[in-house]
């Protein structure tokens, strides 16, 4: 008798976009096992905008309720000049945002969204979790793939008819579907702090306005974004400067002279908080090329960083990670017949997307980064457009749905 194709579908790593992955599998009714490296998940990162293109897909799934009590849904987007801290331009976020792209626009704690994805994941019983589990190979053949996964030092195999890659921006995978080489440092690193809204720092920000509003501070070379998280107990800043590469690793830490050089001329009220010594964590900016391809026909798929890794002046990087395992879970459901057909489809649809979002992080750096002429044309287009034509930029990006693909 024939081997029937077996319709398991194999994650490698349980970041965000593997545990979306998995929870759109899982509801299409595919059972799913899912390997992550780390022994434990920790809490890593920092604060993550999540516009609604994200927390539709993320509400479809199930996860949204899990996740509202330490979400903040934000008033507005504010982009201040650092220096004079006059306002420049606003989109309303809120209840507008809500109404005008159907989902809520929230801000999270990282660790939070990965816990609200965990519960979830937990309560599935079509997912299979294993921590300390490094996927190591992949052989795909007639009847699907087969990985080789490193289990307490020794090497397991398990068949599926996919394996979603989703090991980030590090990724060792991105080999399974051709030579698309390293991440590049981008020249630039984020450095990232939390701080309670109730500490010195945070009541001396709050005094400009910027409890209940994501802000970002722009200067020229540099900018600093400020959004509340953890149900509003805290504060996330994020500035972003000139660095040099460190280890592939997410977090580090750095001399701040380099950060209180790009600070000096902001005002007295942002400068000072360079100067906590100690307590920034560095992020360098790594970007993967959006050449070579993301798939391959016999039954692999990359998502989300080790796909296409981009620099996050669109703060959009979960989000494309959200919305690839969406899109792919339906795909593979829509051409049950055809696994490889069902790729190509996804493979051409997203890349038109990631390539807009990608140009647009792009634009964000150049105009928020401006100086001298360039800046006061910014300035000036910011104030005549206002908010209404600032949101209707957006809705390309914000109103984005899942093509009508089946549940
Ligand atoms: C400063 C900064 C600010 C950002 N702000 C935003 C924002 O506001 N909004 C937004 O949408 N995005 C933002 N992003 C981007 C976002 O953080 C990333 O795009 C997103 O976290 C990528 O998720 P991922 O699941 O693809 O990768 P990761 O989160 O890196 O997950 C990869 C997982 O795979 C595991 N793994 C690795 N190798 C293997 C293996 N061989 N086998 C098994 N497991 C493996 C790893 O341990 C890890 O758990 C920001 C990024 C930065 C740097």
């Amino acid at each position: 008798m024939a081997e029937a194709r077996s319709r398991q579908i194999i994650i490698a790593g349980a970041g965000i976009a593997g545990l979306t992955a998995a929870l759109a599998f899982a509801v299409r009714g595919y059972p799913v096992r899912v390997f992550e490296r780390a022994q434990r998940l920790d809490e890593v990162g920092a604060g993550l905008q999540l516009s609604p293109n994200a927390t539709r897909i993320l509400d479809r799934l199930g996860v949204l309720p899990g996740l509202r009590h330490a979400a903040v849904r934000p008033d507005a987007v504010v982009m201040r000049d650092a220096s004079s801290l006059a306002e420049l331009g606003r989109v309303q976020l809120g209840a507008a945002a809500e109404w005008r792209w159907k989902a809520p626009y929230l801000t999270a704690h990282r660790a939070d969204l990965q816990g609200a994805l965990l519960a979830h994941v937990g309560r599935e019983p079509g997912i299979q979790l294993t921590t300390g589990a490094t996927v190591r190979d992949a052989t795909p053949h007639p009847l699907g793939v087969t990985v080789s996964v490193e289990i307490a030092g020794r090497i397991e195999q398990t068949a599926g008819m996919l394996l979603v890659v989703a090991d980030g921006v590090w990724s060792d995978l991105r080999r399974l579907v051709g030579d698309r080489g390293k991440s590049r440092f981008a020249g630039q690193v984020a450095w990232r702090r939390t701080i309670r809204a109730e500490s010195p720092a945070g009541r001396s920000l709050a005094q400009l306005g910027i409890g209940g509003v994501v802000t970002a501070f722009l200067a020229p070379g540099f900018h600093l974004i400020t959004y509340p998280v953890r149900g509003g107990a805290a504060l996330n800043l994020v500035a972003f400067t000139r660095g040099t590469s460190m280890s592939e690793t997410w977090s580090g830490t750095m001399d701040t002279k380099v950060l209180k050089t790009a600070m000096r001329r902001t005002a007295p009220a942002l400068s000072k908080l360079a100067d906590d010594d100690g307590e920034w964590m560095v992020w360098p900016l790594h970007t993967m090329p959006l050449g070579g391809s993301w798939t391959a026909p016999g039954g692999i798929a990359l998502i989300g960083d080790a796909a296409h890794a981009m620099t996050p002046y669109a703060a959009q990087g979960a989000a494309m990670a959200i919305e690839d395992a969406e899109t792919l879970a339906g795909h593979v459901l829509a051409r049950p017949d055809s696994v490889a057909d069902a790729l190509a489809t996804w493979e051409r649809e997203r890349r038109r997307r990631i390539e807009r979002v990608a140009r647009r992080g792009r634009l964000n750096r150049m105009a928020w980064h401006a100086a001298g002429p360039v800046a006061a044309t910014r300035n000036l287009f910011l104030r005549m457009r206002g908010p209404e034509k600032l949101a209707t930029g957006l809705d390309w990006l914000y109103g984005w749905k899942p093509p009508a693909l089946k549940l």
